[in-house]
């Protein structure tokens, strides 16, 4: 009883081990606990006392051979021991439990051992055949003893007690197959143990068989009967927790293994990374970039939590998020602060993970600010003139489209103003070209500083230039406008080797009034500039009429050399 209850405890709660061997084993021992409950139970009236026996005895025998096949699937695998024990146990169980029921001749019950036999060391080699082992010759041995006394024990003796015999061979050949196989920690004094207890259990059934035993030994085994099961069964508990301590052992090994791994790929990362707790974001580590790149030592860091790096959004941020536009790849794009109050772009993933036993966020900060400079850099040439650096036809004409958009919400005017430099070929041919580039840089800087923040001014041509102006309340202030650029050339510009008189000519045209579309406008502001350079230049005319009105200045260029250089 008490031996049922150890090992339906200890089974159970070992129940999720993996290893097939200790499934068998499990099996064996609660097959052997129902043959004993049927024994328990007592007698019954005589038909079904013979019916009990059987079932007794295939118990009984179902469990010695689940422990002989958690030897076997220890070595050959699950399958091939349930195999072998499906071609055996059944006619093993079969010729007991007919000969139990219906004595048959003892040279008929001869040959049918033998015939039983041959098919278990048929099975035995066929096995040692795929994988030669050293305990399965000892089990062909075995067998093959077993078998001839088990056949001259049925014809010597009329009152045969097959079963018992059975019983004693399967119990041997558990007794050899645990002696051989190898465990981990070497052959230990359990695996002895298990060993001497199937030897003892197999000798107390060979005892009882044996026609000679007196009468005091018989009394002696009912005694003890139950001695090596005790064997069998404490040391196959110790066993198991033996296996189950090596594992724990193994997986600590294991874990500090990957822990070390994991640290060696943390501290030697090439981004910045952090692990924090997740619940108040405290930095419980970090690695060596993250010290490199944030300035602060890994001290330091301990201090912070993950907000203290943090810098809130600003119109930088929007500034920069609209010109990369849509989500950073895989992550979260941020800015953190760098020790010394440098902002760092980052692009943040993380994860949850478990680091020395707490919940925590593993978080790795890629640096991307000088990826975003680029970027910015990339954006601004790809919408800039080189030399001048004033917004490019391209942008203008966004600049423009997004200008009559809020005007027409608005209900204001807003100008086109198209602006060439007068004879400036004549500038680059009397001085060249380089002088001409300094030149056209002058001019664009006098004509930006006229413009203010929210308006456009843009190199659309060679040397000419276009301006947006938006929020006019009528169209004289188009006038004005046109005035101011023309008069930031009344002074010369003043190149390297000197003075230079520079005119232009500018056409005008006004939203809704000239027209209502970006193209007619930048059209008719072009047409109006053509205009106003056929009547002399240096002035400026527009679209809404049909000769030039302004002049501001005199007609004629005027080229001044005041010093060669
Ligand atoms: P106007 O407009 O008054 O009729 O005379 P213009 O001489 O200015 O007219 P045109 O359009 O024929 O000449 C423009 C000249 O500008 C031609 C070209 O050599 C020069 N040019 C265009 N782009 C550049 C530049 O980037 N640098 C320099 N140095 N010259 C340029
Ligand atoms: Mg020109
Ligand atoms: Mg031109």
């Amino acid at each position: 009883m008490l031996l049922t209850l150890l090992v339906l405890f200890f089974g159970l709660q070992q129940w999720r081990r993996p290893q097939a061997d200790f499934r068998f084993w499990f099996a064996g021992w609660i097959f052997i606990l129902m043959g004993y409950f049927l024994w328990a139970i007592g007698e019954a009236h005589a038909p079904l006392l013979r019916l009990e026996d059987a079932l007794c005895f295939d118990f009984t025998m179902l469990g010695a051979g689940a422990f002989v096949l958690s030897a076997i699937a220890k070595d050959y695998g699950v399958r091939r021991a349930l195999l072998a024990g499906l071609a055996v146990a059944p006619a093993a169980m079969a010729m007991v439990d007919v000969q139990d029921f219906q004595p048959v001749p003892p040279v008929a019950l001869a040959v049918a051992l033998l015939l039983g036999e041959c098919l278990l060391l048929a099975v035995i080699y066929r096995l040692q055949r795929q994988r030669p082992l050293r305990k399965m010759i000892l089990a062909f041995v075995v067998s093959a003893i077993c078998g001839s006394g088990l056949a001259i024990y049925a014809l010597l003796t009329p009152a045969h007690d097959l079963a018992n015999g059975v019983m004693v061979q399967a119990l041997l050949t558990a007794a050899v197959l645990f002696a051989g196989t190898k465990q981990k920690s070497g052959r230990s004094v359990l695996q002895w143990t298990t060993t001497f207890g199937f030897v003892a259990w197999a000798a107390f059934y060979l005892l009882r068989v044996l026609p000679a035993s007196p009468a005091w030994l018989q009394n002696v085994l009912g005694e003890f009967w139950n001695f090596p099961k005790y064997f069998v069964g404490g040391s196959m508990i110790l066993f198991v927790l033996e296996d189950a301590a090596e594992d724990k052992a193994r997986d600590a090994e294991t874990f500090r293994d990957l822990y070390e791994d994991f640290r060696l790929l943390f501290d030697t990362h090439p981004h910045p990374m952090w692990i924090c707790d997740t619940q108040r974001g405290q930095i419980l580590t970090a690695n060596e970039t993250a010290v490199k790149q944030y300035g602060y030592t890994l001290a330091e860091f301990q201090a912070l939590r993950i907000e203290d790096l943090e810098v809130p959004p600003d119109v930088e941020a929007e500034e920069m998020e609209h010109i990369l536009g849509g989500a950073a790849e895989g992550g979260v794009r941020e800015r953190h602060r760098h020790k010394n109050g440098n902002v760092l772009w980052v692009n943040r993933v993380e994860r949850e993970i478990a680091y020395l036993g707490q919940k925590a966020r593993l978080v790795i900060a890629r640096n991307i600010t000088d990826r975003l400079k680029l970027d910015r850099e990339l954006s601004f040439r790809a919408q800039h003139d080189a030399l001048t650096g004033l917004p490019n036809r391209q942008l203008l004409e966004e600049r423009l489209e997004q200008c009559l958009q809020s005007c027409r919400v608005e209900e204001r005017r807003a100008a086109v103003l198209t602006i060439d430099v007068d004879h400036f070929k004549l500038i680059n041919d009397t001085y060249g070209h380089l002088v001409g580039d300094e030149c056209l840089k002058e001019v664009a800087a006098r004509l930006k500083s006229k413009i203010r923040k929210v308006d456009t001014i843009a190199r659309t041509g060679g040397e000419e230039f276009t301006a947006v102006v938006s929020g006019l309340s009528k169209p004289s202030d188009a006038e004005k406008v046109a005035a101011s650029l023309m008069r930031v050339f009344e002074a010369p510009v003043e190149l390297a080797f000197g003075a230079l008189g520079v005119t232009v000519s500018v056409g005008v045209a006004i939203y809704p009034d000239d027209a209502n579309d970006a193209t007619s406008l930048r059209r008719l502001s072009d047409e109006a500039m053509y205009r106003a350079k056929r009547s002399g230049r240096n002035r400026a005319a527009y679209a809404s009429e049909k000769a030039p009105v302004l002049d501001f200045r005199k007609p004629e260029i005027e080229l001044k050399e005041q010093h060669s250089s």
